[in-house]
């Protein structure tokens, strides 16, 4: 339930109505816009049936919700939210790019990858510590010697670090390490995980499950937001579908249709969605054009020799082009990208 508030309601009005909707077994949220402000009453929104709030003092409307998730949904939070991460701003502004391996794998590596990729333009580094691999036997990341390489990378290019978390036993690890912490399309309904990470004080990166509807994404979203963690960052990797030309299918459409539904900051990744890195450029375009705020690539220095998605990993020179593409199309629907290009 949302209640918005007369633009010249009383404070004492104010105070009556949170402590009516507490009393009522409500969580109350408040959101002071410039405007407005609108309380967001969290429980069951059966037990304000008897109760006439339209006529209270103060009131000036009231939306039941229909949507099962509130915090993170656009009626709760009407502007868009920003999401800062180490002087990186995730959301209106900038286009941001996150950039790096698939997997932390050698220092050598790591360290030649993150230098060329903040030349490139690009204001994050990604790579993974703790790969959920199909396959037992695949390359399953250093852990937390990946971790420490990574801090490394961050050390000596200046640049914010994104890391996936994928066990609730790893967080305190984890979150010492990463700016930003990853959850991943197979953690995406891993309802302990993101309660978990609800917890942290650091932002929380939320990607698409494989058959995940948008409804369903933004209630896994709701979870972090519900354990008081508000920096959310939703990251759109492609969906299951019949097709098989490529790994997944991106989803552009969910790029407008989540920023009709939510006020958080909406980043794409087309490497995943792609499977081969010939199309990451293309689909890179699609997603800034349809109005995503980052994109998150796969960049290797020897994508041949890499030990997880070498084949839908640019080479450095590769992704400075994509990185000039991208601006061009970024400006043609009026905004910049992050990193000066
Ligand atoms: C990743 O970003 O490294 C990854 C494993 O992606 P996803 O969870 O989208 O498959
Ligand atoms: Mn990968």
């Amino acid at each position: 339930m949302i209640i918005v508030l007369k633009r010249d309601h009383k404070e004492e009005e104010r105070q009556q109505l949170v402590q009516t909707l507490r009393a009522l077994g409500f969580a109350v949220h408040e959101s002071k816009g410039v405007q407005r402000t609108i309380l967001g009453a969290i429980g069951d929104e059966e037990a304000l049936r008897d109760l006439p709030l339209e006529s209270m003092p103060g009131v000036e409307r009231v939306i039941p919700i229909l949507k099962p998730y509130k915090l993170v949904s656009r009626e709760f939070h009407p502007e868009d939210s920003r999401v800062e991460v180490g002087g990186v701003s995730f959301g209106p502004g900038p286009v941001q790019i996150i950039a790096g391996p698939c997997s932390i794998e050698d220092r050598q590596l790591l360290l030649e990858t993150a230098h060329a990729i903040k030349e490139a333009g690009a204001t994050c580094l990604r790579g993974g510590a703790y790969k959920p691999r199909t396959s037992p036997y695949a390359f399953q990341g250093l852990g937390e010697k990946g971790l420490e390489l990574l801090a490394e990378a961050r050390e000596a290019t200046g640049l914010p670090v994104v890391t996936e978390l994928m066990d609730p036993r790893d967080t305190v690890l984890v979150a010492r390490y990463a700016d930003v912490v990853q959850i991943g399309a197979r953690n995406m309904q891993n309802f302990r995980l993101l309660k978990e990470v609800g917890n942290l004080e650091k932002p929380i990166l939320i990607k698409r499950g494989l058959a995940a509807t948008i409804t369903e994404w933004l209630m896994s979203a709701e979870y972090v937001a519900a354990q008081g963690n508000r920096r959310i960052l939703l990251c759109e990797r492609g969906i299951r579908t019949y097709e098989t030309a490529t790994r997944n299918t991106l989803d552009i459409s969910a790029v407008p249709v989540l920023k009709s539904q939510t006020h958080l900051p909406v980043l794409v990744d087309p490497s995943h969605a792609a499977g081969t890195w010939e199309l990451v450029e293309p689909l890179s375009r699609a997603a800034v054009a349809a109005g995503a705020d980052g994109l998150m690539i796969e960049v290797h220095a020897r994508p041949e020799a890499a030990l997880c998605d070498g084949n839908q990993s640019l080479k450095p020179e590769r992704f400075a082009r994509l990185v000039e593409q991208v601006a061009a199309v970024a400006r043609a629907v009026g905004r910049d990208v992050g990193g000066g290009r």
